[in-house]
């Protein structure tokens, strides 16, 4: 009884509210009900070197199905579990799925796969962070080494002097660092060399624009010399043909990820892929 009155009041709360954020909190009470019974699931996305076609890794990015079999795309929802909170228990979720995963790839026998895993602001400014990645890896016994955070230039905006001090603990740890959707986020040159990282990510924006004829790429190349002038890795996200990863490769950046090398596919697939690859080469 307790239970649908406390709905009635709330339908009478959405109601009197604009539709935007009426629908953004079903949205949330949705995807709270979604992740509790275990409709979120990780997707994988391979990343190679353009040069040899050897496999690197693959970055772990959440799917959301609803119960009527519609997808939602994390760019939707994600935004609803930063502001509602319930990033911080859907990324640890995340953290330790792809770590897992990360684990059994090993004992089939990918041992040099790196784990690619998207860490949101409000999940890396939380207090317990560091203790949930530690516990994330030693519960599922994941090497640091082979475990990369993607954390985005805004974030590193947002609190230097807690981004500096988070940077260099989980470096301690063993894990390594990247910028993903490196371009977008007007983080101060002067700021980027203070940080700890490893890896930037190309954003697949400045990819797309790399098209035939033309000097559209520009942007692209800069960060690609960008980073090698601050000794970092460089991958490009989105590559979708031939043409784009030529052209990446004279600009010097070599791993890339995008539809032309493979979609991001579920565990079995990943599995299925890898078999096939390594058997081709
Ligand atoms: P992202 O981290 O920049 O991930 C790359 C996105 O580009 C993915 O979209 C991927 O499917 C898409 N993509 C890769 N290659 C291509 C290509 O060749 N062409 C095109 N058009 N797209 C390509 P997705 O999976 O929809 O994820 C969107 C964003 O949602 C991610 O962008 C990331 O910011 C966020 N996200 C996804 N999973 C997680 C997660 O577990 N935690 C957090 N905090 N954010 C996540
Ligand atoms: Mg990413
Ligand atoms: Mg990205
Ligand atoms: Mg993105």
């Amino acid at each position: 009884r307790a239970k649908t009155h406390r709905r009635g009041g709330y339908e009478y709360f959405t109601r009197s509210m604009g539709v935007e954020i009426r629908e953004r909190v079903l949205l949330m009470h949705a995807l709270r009900a979604a992740f509790e019974h275990e409709r979120l699931f990780l997707v994988y996305q391979p990343q190679v070197d353009m040069r040899t076609g050897k496999i690197l890794g693959a970055e772990a990015l959440l799917r959301w199905k609803t119960d009527e079999g519609k997808f939602i795309p994390p760019d939707q929802f994600i935004p609803i579990a930063e502001y509602s909170g319930l990033i911080v228990d859907i990324g640890e979720w995340v953290l330790r799925s792809a770590c897992h995963e990360l684990v059994t790839l090993r004992e089939l026998g990918y041992i040099d796969f790196q784990m690619a895993i998207n860490v949101s602001q409000a999940q890396f400014s939380h207090p317990l962070f560091m203790q949930t990645l530690h516990r994330a890896l030693e519960e599922t016994q994941a090497p640091p080494e082979f475990v990369e955070l993607e954390i985005t230039e805004s974030m590193a905006m947002k609190d230097p002097e807690l981004l500096i001090k988070t940077l260099h603990q989980i470096k301690q740890l063993g894990v390594s660092i990247s910028i993903d959707d490196f371009g977008t986020g007007f983080s101060s040159l002067s700021h980027l060399q203070k940080l700890d990282i490893d890896k930037l990510k190309i954003d697949r924006a400045f990819v797309n624009d790399i098209q035939q004829d033309g000097n559209e790429g520009s942007i692209a190349k800069m960060i690609v010399q960008l980073g090698q002038n601050l000794g970092l890795s460089i991958i490009a996200e989105g590559v979708e043909n031939q043409m784009q990863a030529d052209t990446l490769m004279s600009y010097g950046c070599h791993l890339a990820q995008g539809y032309f090398y493979a979609r991001p596919i579920a565990k079995a697939e990943l599995h299925e892929w890898l078999k096939n690859r390594s058997a081709t080469s």
